[in-house]
């Protein structure tokens, strides 16, 4: 796309008004050959130049705040961005916090509470290091066990993806769990490891709460896949509490929350409704796309581009924030909020 040209003739008809990035982890690449879960991670230095790129645009990088404010006083002379971090890992603190002060940058970090609580399950980790440290795994699937070779890094690759779409396709969430905590102790993986090495404690997130840049955002409490939550109460009471514990520890109150997963199969309608009922000024999904006036109306269903290993060429970030990228992803409906 980016050698057609398509994006420029396309700008006029999608650029809209604004993006919200998503990012996860920032960190130097690793050696490792299997690693399923690169999507997830930027590079130091991608992120210092998708910075100082966006220094050199028209664009100016503001706060959820500052978003939310141009939606309700309908301000849109200039375009902006906003600079999203979901999950609270320690390398943002390492890695990303550094860059965005040393330019004076706004961002938000999305906070599940039971990671800093250390009762976190990344489980999509703890099935990497399950099919990582073994050659051969047996497991339950669908009522009948199951013996998987995965000695190669391209059986390990397919293995990873098979049971990962599996554990998606599970009806609840609590299923998904049961399968991951029943491989983790047939392999002896400490699934409470993940969220300890790899997320900022309570210090940390009070320590960078403290710096006007930051704003600390709710991510429910145990990152569940909301949309698989059969009781409403639930759901509400996963984006209600995470705000109250959020607010208690650092004493102030998070107005702006983030669907954990955050694709159409984790957020929809109801999802929406409750983000809005209870008051949260907006609230982000994973669906690619960038934000037109019209979100006005949706600022509890909005999207996001992931910038993600993927994406980590500049030309294809340069597609993406004209919009014309997922606008294609989209088949060209502008918005997608049911
Ligand atoms: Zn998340």
């Amino acid at each position: 796309m980016y050698f057609s040209g398509m994006h420029h003739w396309m700008r006029p008809l999608v650029g809209g008004v604004g993006a919200i990035l998503a990012l996860h982890h920032v960190r130097p690449a690793r050696p490792d050959a299997f690693q399923p879960n690169r999507p997830l991670e930027i590079t130091p230095e991608f992120l210092d130049r998708l910075l100082r790129r966006l220094a050199r645009s028209r664009i100016d990088v503001v706060s959820l705040d500052e978003m939310h404010r141009r939606y309700i006083e309908n301000d849109f002379a200039r375009r902006f961005v906003c600079l999203t971090f979901d999950d609270g890992y320690s390398d943002f603190l390492r890695w990303a916090y550094p860059l965005l002060r040393e330019r004076k940058l706004p961002f938000a970090t999305f906070i599940a509470t039971s990671f800093p609580d250390r009762l976190g399950e990344l489980w999509w980790l703890a099935l990497e290091a399950v099919i990582a440290r073994n050659n051969r795994i047996g497991m339950v699937i669908n009522g009948t066990d199951q013996y998987f070779e995965c000695a190669t890094t391209r059986q390990k690759r397919e293995l990873y993806g098979a049971i990962y779409g599996y554990l998606r396709s599970m009806r609840t969430e609590e299923e998904v769990r049961h399968a991951v905590r029943d491989l983790c102790a047939c392999y002896n993986v400490d699934v409470a490891s993940f969220c300890r090495d790899l997320c900022m404690s309570w210090q940390d997130i009070a320590e960078l709460a403290d710096d006007p840049l930051c704003t600390i955002g709710a991510h429910t409490v145990n990152h569940m896949v909301l949309k698989k939550v059969s009781s409403d109460a639930t759901v509400r009471a996963e984006m209600e509490m995470s705000r109250a514990v959020l607010e208690a520890a650092l004493g102030k109150r998070p107005e702006h929350l983030a669907f954990p997963v955050g694709d159409v199969t984790s957020a929809g309608s109801r999802e929406f409704r409750i983000a809005a009922e209870l008051g949260f000024k907006t609230a982000l999904t994973t669906r690619p796309g960038v934000l037109y006036k019209v979100h006005r109306d949706y600022l509890t269903a909005l999207p996001r581009i992931s910038v993600n290993g993927e994406f980590q060429r500049q030309r294809y970030l340069k597609v993406l924030m004209s919009g014309a990228g997922t606008a294609v992803a989209n088949r060209f409906r502008r918005l997608s909020v049911a």
